[in-house]
This record gives structure tokens, C-alpha cells and sequence, in this order.
């Protein structure tokens, strides 16, 4: 059950523009079948931001909305503190439901997940 928006979003993995859509929470996600990956945007905080970065892209265009994602898409392992930008072969998901957990922190050794959603 899923209600589609006239809005896209870049998957933060590939960056192929998905469609944004609501669960019965109403709360947004995409689902990039490439990547096997679906994000989910929780908490209040993160929709209002996911919101402000979906209106942004509207008035500015995709450019400034990738520009965008490459600073949001630069994780900090809290840790070990390695930057890292997020990449395909990082990804974390649920055995339940594929959902992203997150990322694995490449540095040797470390093996964190940290998470897309909470790196505010
Ligand atoms: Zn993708
Ligand atoms: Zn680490």
C-alpha cells in the first residue's frame, strides 16, 4: 500500500532519480530497483528536511539537488570519525524487508553501520 507523489529523488547509492512515495504513515521513501534499497525518511525532523530538499529541487533543478546529496551523502563513522561517501558495496539492509540500515564504515578494521538517516 503506497501512494505515489509527483515528486523524485536521486538514490543516495547510484543517484537515479526515483519516485517518491508515501507509506499509509504518510511517510516518504524511494525504492531504487537497481540498487535493491529502499530509504525510508523517519522521524519529523527528517521529513521536514526531506521536504525542504524535494521543494529546493523544484525551484532550483536537479544540479543543485545533486550538489545537495554529495554533502548530505558524505558520512562521519562516529566510531573511528573516517569520512567516507556512501557506495553500493557499503550497503547495509534489513534481511526482513530490504529496507537501508546503513552503511558499513570502510575503514580497516572498524566495520560500523552508520546510518544515512540520523547524520544530521
Ligand atoms: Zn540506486
Ligand atoms: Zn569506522
Amino acid at each position: 500500500m503506497a501512494t505515489n507523489t509527483r515528486f523524485k529523488f536521486p538514490c543516495p547509492v547510484c543517484a537515479g532519480i526515483r519516485e517518491v512515495r508515501l507509506t499509509k504513515k504518510d511517510k516518504p521513501y524511494i525504492t531504487c530497483d537497481p540498487c535493491g534499497i529502499q530509504v525510508f525518511v523517519r522521524g519529523p525532523a527528517g521529513i521536514a528536511e526531506f521536504n525542504r530538499l524535494i521543494e529546493q529541487g523544484e525551484r532550483d533543478g536537479l544540479p543543485a539537488r545533486i550538489r545537495e546529496m554529495e554533502r548530505r551523502y558524505r558520512l562521519t563513522c562516529p566510531k573511528c570519525g573516517f569520512k567516507f561517501w556512501i557506495e553500493r558495496r557499503l550497503i547495509k539492509t534489513s534481511g526482513f524487508d530490504g529496507s537501508l540500515k546503513g552503511f558499513l564504515c570502510p575503514s580497516n578494521s572498524c566495520g560500523a553501520l552508520v546510518s544515512w538517516e540520523e547524520k544530521e
